[in-house]
């Protein structure tokens, strides 16, 4: 796949790059786990992360499947599953 199919132009000189596209693994996060304690939104970083209420929730579309936010959860309420599953 080549560079050019990940940057999307959106105006003159101007371009936004699909980082979601790259991802192979997606974190779901499990919401009876999680303890609101916001470390996952602390350490993504690409900014996925938001609190929206009281939960915190993970925008796709510039996840890049890196796996940190599992890795910092102290509950283990978050998983990658791979894309397509
Ligand atoms: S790090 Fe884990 S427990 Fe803390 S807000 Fe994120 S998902 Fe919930
Ligand atoms: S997998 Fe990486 S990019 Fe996606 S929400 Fe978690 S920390 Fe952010």
């Amino acid at each position: 796949m080549s560079e050019k199919e990940y940057i999307v132009p959106i105006g003159e000189g101007v371009y936004e790059i699909n980082t979601g596209d790259w991802r192979t693994h997606r974190p779901v996060l499990d919401q009876d786990k999680c303890i609101k304690c916001g470390i996952c939104l602390t350490y993504c970083p690409v900014f996925s992360i938001y609190k929206e209420g009281e939960e915190y929730r993970i925008d796709l579309s510039y996840c890049k499947g890196c796996g940190v936010c599992m890795h910092e959860c102290p509950k283990d309420a978050i998983k990658m599953i791979e894309e397509g599953r």
